[in-house]
């Protein structure tokens, strides 16, 4: 027996079936047109900014990280509960403009963005997080081209990380930012080239779930973006802190402590010194936002033993799942928080291996976990599925196709 990840807070049973925004697990597949497909919730995605905002200082703003969950009607709903966005290619810039946000709202980053981006986020008017020297003079020179003054923010690479993070993005070399002690002398060019400069972006880590740790480094992030504001001796307009927000995927994991975040930094903020005390000032989440708001249902359609063990034969896959299967960024494979849907209130009673329809042993969706008996045509939920799923797996792979969407 593997235990299963914990399923979050704020799904029901009714009629002995998983519940999503008032429809049974049934309902919302005949709903999405069948299996396999992703429902993303309004209401959870509602609660959650709502429990945020209550946590953090009224002064921090909370920007979506689109990469997370770039289904355009998600990226719409989020559009009336964060403050801003964050894209990382001319794709999510398409998405941003089709839900209708504000442009001066998004900022985008990553480390390689093409001329064809750069000109495309220009006339759109987003912030441009630069990720290295060429590409700032890149985008000065693509502004004077358009007659533009392009929005250019510099993302640093800091001297330190986000401890206990599930993905490092900060500390020692790095293809994302700019090695902190050079940000200084970009700054100042930037600024002289006469563009509008947006200030700084520091992005430590992902997936933490010690507030401890994400405590420590919005310090230091806060710290470093003093001394660069200092060293370029302009007040900074705006300072994007970073995320790094985890959720719990696994047994044992524990939810995140916000209340202790959002006091440490109200702290910090009581005692700004006088480069960020006219900032604006953010954090940008995605998982945190959208991922616990988010179910994968599949339905089961074989069941078989081999050698004794069970089977249950699932028409979904890492082909939709590809962080559930254990093949997106860890190295030993744990099962995620995973129920038999159509049998959400009963009790266990036998061991079995949840595995999708692909014809290679990585699709699996859980080993050796405890659940009631499904038979064919019940359906599986997998959750913590709304953030770098569909978007985040080889949908093409084996020829099954992409599964549906749906936010009710
Ligand atoms: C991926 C990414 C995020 C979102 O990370 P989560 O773990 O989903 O919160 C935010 N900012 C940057 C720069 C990123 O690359």
């Amino acid at each position: 027996m593997k235990p299963l990840g914990p399923i979050p807070s704020g799904y029901a049973s009714r009629d002995g079936q998983l519940e999503i925004g008032g429809m049974t697990a049934r309902e919302l597949v005949e709903l999405a047109g069948g299996t396999p497909c992703f429902i993303y919730s309004k209401a959870h995605l509602e609660r959650r900014v709502a429990e945020l905002r209550a946590a953090m200082p009224a002064r921090l703003g909370i920007n979506y990280a689109v990469k997370a969950n770039p289904f355009l009607p998600v990226v719409t709903y989020m559009a009336r509960l964060v403050d801003g966005f964050d894209i990382a290619s001319a794709g999510e810039l398409v998405t941003v403009m089709a839900a209708g946000i504000d442009p001066f709202r998004v900022s985008f980053a990553g480390p390689g963005k093409r001329d064809k981006e750069l000109e495309a986020a220009i006339h759109a008017g987003v912030t441009l997080n630069c990720e290295s020297e060429g590409e700032a003079r890149r985008t000065l020179a693509i502004g004077e081209r358009l007659g533009i003054a392009p929005r250019i923010a510099i993302r640093v690479n800091p001297d330190f990380e986000l401890k206990g993070s599930g993905m490092k993005m900060g500390g020692g070399a790095k293809p994302f930012g700019l090695d902190a002690e050079r940000v200084p002398a970009m700054a100042r060019e930037i600024i002289a080239a006469g563009a509008e400069w947006r200030g700084l972006h520091i992005f430590t880590g992902s997936q933490a779930l010690s507030a401890e740790a994400i405590i420590e480094a919005q310090a230091n992030v806060l710290d470093c973006a003093d001394r660069l504001a200092h060293e370029i001796s302009t007040p900074l307009p705006k300072l994007n802190m970073g995320g790094g927000f985890g959720i719990p995927y696994f047994h044992g994991d524990l939810p995140l402590d916000i209340a202790a975040i959002g006091a440490a930094l109200e702290e910090r903020f009581e005692g700004l010194p006088e480069t960020l005390a006219a900032t604006e000032l953010c954090i940008e989440l995605g998982r945190y936002l959208v991922g616990e708001a988010g179910v994968y249902l599949a339905e089961a359609i074989d069941r078989k033993e081999s050698h004794g063990v069970t089977y249950l034969i699932t028409d979904g896959g890492l082909h939709h799942q590809l962080a559930a299967s254990g093949n997106f960024g860890t190295v030993v494979r744990r099962n995620y928080p995973l129920a038999i849907a159509t049998r959400f209130d009963a009790d266990p009673e036998e061991e079995a291996n949840v595995v999708g329809c692909l014809c290679t042993p990585l699709d699996r969706l859980a080993d050796q976990a405890h659940l009631p008996r499904a038979e064919v045509g019940d359906l599986v939920a997998v959750f913590c599925a709304g953030a770098y799923g569909a978007s985040a797996s080889p949908a093409q792979f084996l020829g099954h196709g992409p599964a549906a969407e749906l936010l009710i």
